[in-house]
């Protein structure tokens, strides 16, 4: 088979996860082979070329990994947005709505410096609730976000137009 496979071909989709009635896009198959994930790093990096970006941002906890890598990349610092509780120094919070109640998001508040251009990055966007709460945390740090990255966009969950609607510029690999 010479068909070369594209990102799309290495998620995998779970039916019922974390509950019935969902279907999970799974990315730790894309993850675990050695082309999937070179060509999901290298097409997420594309749309930045000759782009300044000071500093990578990845959303827990599936962001850490290729927030990770594409700030190694681009040989520049990475600055993870955690869930609460979890970052040891003086941070930021900020809540955001669940599909029932709410989270928190939290960075460290020295994380980012005023004016510093940042990439943000995580696997996948559905209501985009999680990458809006990322992106007030930076905006209150005066970072500079030059883009927001994904593997997966959900769009009928109008996470795009949401971030869109805020000023960003959205690139995503697949729907
Ligand atoms: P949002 O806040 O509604 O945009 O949900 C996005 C967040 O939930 C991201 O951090 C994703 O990692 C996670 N998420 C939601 N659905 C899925 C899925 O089907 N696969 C992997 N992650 C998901």
């Amino acid at each position: 088979n010479t068909t070369k496979k594209t990102v799309k071909d290495y998620i995998r989709t779970i039916v019922d996860f974390p509950h019935e009635g969902i279907l999970f896009r799974d990315v730790t198959t894309l993850f675990a082979d050695p082309r999937g994930f070179r060509m999901c790093i290298d097409q997420l990096l594309h749309p930045y070329a000759g782009e300044r970006i000071d500093k990578v941002v990845g959303l827990e906890a599936r962001g850490f990994i290729i927030g990770g890598a594409i700030a190694h990349q681009l040989s520049v610092g990475f600055v993870p947005i955690r869930k609460k509780g979890k970052l040891p120094g003086k941070t930021l919070a900020q809540a955001y709505k669940l599909e029932y109640g709410e989270a928190i998001m939290e960075v460290h508040d020295d994380a980012v410096q005023p004016g510093e251009k940042v990439l943000v990055v995580d696997d996948l966007l559905a209501t985009g609730g999680t990458a809006e709460a990322g992106i007030k945390l930076l905006e209150q740090m005066g970072a500079d976000i030059i883009g927001c990255a994904f593997i997966i966009d959900l769009p009928d969950l109008g996470g795009r137009k949401r971030l869109e609607a805020l000023g960003m510029d959205v690139e995503v690999l697949c729907e």
